[in-house]
């Protein structure tokens, strides 16, 4: 791009600007199961409106926007009350799950350089089913993680979790739920035992932390995940998922204030103003924020409520519904509106391309440690009106993908691959468009693609998928 000489109109900006969204996921249609989380034209407008409104604000300072402060303050009541967390429990508000999960690892982490000074080395104990962020997290902060394996119903496996503890243990995860296979890990057990050891917990309830206090309330049998358990040092809870607020809303929260002070940056060895920093992020809009505000006073607590029933209605005739085509199998019964399933017959790549040519989003997850390829599906509130439309499409895409042919690329690949260097980084882009990848986008079908990633060690996706990153990006 170069730089108009002379501005354009207005008229010709947007024009742009729509022209681009063209092949955009269309996020209003109800008929992708990831991504979106749309709580409906009125409760989106109200966002939109209030994210506006703070545009401008700059969360940097809120000594000058006590209206930041105000709102942001409000948040960190309602979530602590929201998770148990009582008159002690202070958190702040980021910009997403992986914010506010890179925060409660360096919180972790400066903790135990304060009270443990010997760990030169630190470890974070984490369920495989475990989000990529903690991964991130551990990779910016100098963290090892130390992955362990999880039970047949892929919840974390508490032996295992002893077995990985040693003196450099830092941090111990655990989730409520885990995003892929929906279920959540014994917190309980994992943070009693943490407590025991002195190590720090944390429970991340980005998925589950707004929306299981309502599946609660609806008579839904939820373990505790939350501060009511005293292990439990750290939650991370976003917004932007199920209380359905405008992206770039989560909040990060600690037992007390004493945890969270090792989160907080501060900085005077410059020439410019003083710096405090809560976030990562320091000149920052006040757009979520506000948005968040706005959404969760506006939608309300029955309101939410009236969305959890929705979605656990849609659940359970999902669940059914897989259950009633014979060449699909849950991967595990889903303990709340994240469910995944796989199939001993059927291509799952096949179905999701299917899926896709008849209008729909869902989510391939690779084989990976025990749970073998499967589709994921994050329930929404938009998706519920259209649940039969789903389960039909899928019965047909399911028939569909059994008369097509599979595993020819990967095949074509495997002799190949097996070659030295065949994964060496010069080789890489050869590699990207052998399997169809091109700066132009993806063709059509990806099951060719997600074949050859599945049957890749996970070095080799990771430097795959960072040649396709720098590829796309300029
Ligand atoms: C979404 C998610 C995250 C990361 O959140 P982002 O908002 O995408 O950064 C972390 N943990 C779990 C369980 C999640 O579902």
């Amino acid at each position: 791009m170069h730089l108009p000489e002379k501005g354009l109109s207005q008229d010709e900006v947007f024009k742009h600007l729509d022209a681009f969204r063209m092949r955009d996921l269309e996020w209003g249609a109800g008929k992708a199961f990831g991504y979106v989380f749309d709580p409906g034209k009125d409760a989106v407008e109200v966002g939109k409106k209030a994210y506006m409104m703070f545009l401008s604000e700059s969360g940097l300072d809120v000594t000058v926007y006590p209206s930041l402060l105000k709102m942001e303050n409000d948040i960190i009541a309602f979530a602590s009350e929201h998770l148990n967390g009582g008159a002690e429990a202070s958190g702040n508000f980021t910009s997403g799950g992986t914010e506010s999960i890179i925060l409660a690892v360096k919180a972790a982490r400066d903790y135990c350089r304060h009270t443990k000074p010997e760990i030169k080395e630190p470890e974070m104990i984490l369920p495989v089913t475990g989000h990529a962020a903690f991964h991130k997290a551990g990779h910016y902060l100098g963290v090892k993680i130390v992955p362990v394996g999880v039970d047949s119903q892929f919840r974390a496996d508490m032996k295992q979790v002893k077995a990985a503890v040693t003196k450099n243990t830092i941090m111990i995860v655990g989730s409520a739920p885990s995003y892929a296979l929906g279920v959540i890990d014994p917190i309980r057990e994992m943070a009693t035992l943490a407590k025991s050891k002195d190590i720090w917990f944390h429970s991340d309830c980005c998925m589950g932390g707004f929306l299981l206090p309502y599946f609660k309330r609806l008579g839904e049998k939820v373990p505790d995940f939350d501060f009511s358990i005293p292990g439990v040092n750290s939650i991370s809870m976003d917004l932007h998922k199920y209380a359905y607020t405008p992206k770039g809303a989560s909040v990060v929260l600690y037992r007390n204030k004493n945890l969270r002070k090792f989160q907080i940056f501060a900085c005077a060895r410059w020439n410019g103003y003083s710096m405090i920093n809560t976030t990562i992020q320091s000149t920052k809009t006040g757009g979520p924020l506000a948005a968040a505000w706005a959404v969760l006073n506006y939608v309300g607590d029955a309101g939410y409520l009236e969305f959890a029933k929705k979605k656990l209605d849609a659940v359970r005739r999902i669940v059914k519904g897989i259950e009633s085509i014979p060449d699909l199998q849950l991967m595990v019964k889903p303990d709340m509106v994240l469910i995944a399933f796989g199939s001993k017959t059927v291509n799952v790549f096949h179905i999701i391309d299917e899926m896709s040519l008849r209008g729909w989003y869902i989510q391939p997850a690779l084989a990976f440690a025990t749970s073998k390829e499967n589709i994921h599906l994050s329930v929404n509130l938009s998706n519920v009106a259209h649940v039969d439309q789903f389960l039909k499409d899928l019965a047909d895409s399911t028939e569909a993908a059994k008369q097509l042919p599979s595993g020819q690329l990967a095949s074509q690949l495997q002799g190949l691959m097996a070659t030295p260097g065949a994964l060496s980084p010069e080789n890489l882009p050869n590699l990207l468009a052998m399997v169809g990848v091109s700066k132009e986008g993806m063709p059509d079908r990806m099951a060719g693609i997600n074949e050859v990633m599945n049957m890749l060690p996970v070095e080799a996706r990771e430097a795959l998928l960072t040649e396709f990153a720098s590829m796309l990006f300029r």
